[in-house]
């Protein structure tokens, strides 16, 4: 039985994967820090910061306990902070590099001993087209993006050997809460409306649109099945052809 771990569960993309991960059949267990957005989506769940390592391995043990050996996990936790780079402190890109990356290897490490000795897994972040060039006003969260495009390639060589693979999806801007308070954010700092905010965020993707969660979660099922075995590595970008 696959038991597949995903943070950020209680809310955005890591909601829509966790439900349709538990609908195939897999046990699941959503992570996030706050218990009341983790409690609403109906499925096992354990509070955790994934930047605390041993806060991570206690709710790995927990989710172990509940639900079996880890088979899977969906590295999705993840925030964006926004700013010119001359105003970006040192606490904020602590920040960023803590969730978007270290928060990334927390996750995977936690699981990657069961994985060895099972020969089989599957690793994924939820990564971002950041990871893949630059934006502007988000450099930390762009520094950290290509940071977990980074990471996935270098243990993707690392276990390939192993039957366990590792890869990143990076979609581009998708409708959800961390979309609307970089809408938020552009509407203060530029006085243009939400929908200008939108349109020009959209404008990103030759697609003229955003991503949307139903396709992140189709790319998350197709990376953690058996017939994805030799993708190994691999950034994804979903983005309309914008990178
Ligand atoms: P979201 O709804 O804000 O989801 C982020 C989730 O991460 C929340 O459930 C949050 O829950 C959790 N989280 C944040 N910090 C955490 C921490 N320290 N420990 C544990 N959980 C933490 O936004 P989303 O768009 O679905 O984001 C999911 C992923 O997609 C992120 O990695 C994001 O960078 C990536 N992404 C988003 C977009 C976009 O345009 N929306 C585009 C490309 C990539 P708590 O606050 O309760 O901890």
């Amino acid at each position: 039985m696959s038991h597949v771990i995903i943070t950020g569960g209680g809310s955005g993309v890591g909601a829509k994967i966790a439900r349709a991960v538990a609908d195939s059949g897999a046990k699941v267990t959503i992570m996030g820090r706050r218990e009341a957005p983790l409690r609403e989506q109906g499925l096992p769940f354990q509070v955790c910061d994934v930047t605390d390592p041993q806060a991570v391995a206690h709710a790995f043990a927990a989710a172990r306990t509940e639900n079996g050996p880890i088979t899977g996990v969906v590295a999705n936790a993840g925030a964006a902070h926004s700013a010119p780079f001359d105003k970006i402190t040192a606490q904020d890109m602590a920040d960023m590099l803590a969730v978007n990356v270290t928060g990334v290897f927390n996750v995977w490490q936690a699981a990657l001993a069961e994985m060895k000795e099972a020969k089989r897994g599957r690793l994924i972040a939820v990564a971002s087209t950041a990871g893949l060039k630059g934006y502007p006003y988000v450099a930390g969260y762009v520094a950290a993006k290509h940071g977990v495009v980074g990471l996935t390639r270098a243990l993707a060589l690392e276990v390939a050997r192993t039957g366990i693979t590792v890869n990143a999806i990076c979609p581009g801007f998708i409708d959800t809460p961390l979309l609307e308070r970089s809408v938020e954010n552009i509407t203060k700092s530029t006085g243009k409306t939400a929908d200008e905010a939108r349109a020009i965020l959209k404008r990103a993707s030759p697609q003229n649109r955003f991503v949307t969660t139903d396709e992140v979660t189709a790319a998350a099922l197709y990376l953690l099945s058996d017939g994805a075995a030799s993708v190994n590595g691999h950034a994804l970008s979903l983005s309309g052809g914008e990178v």
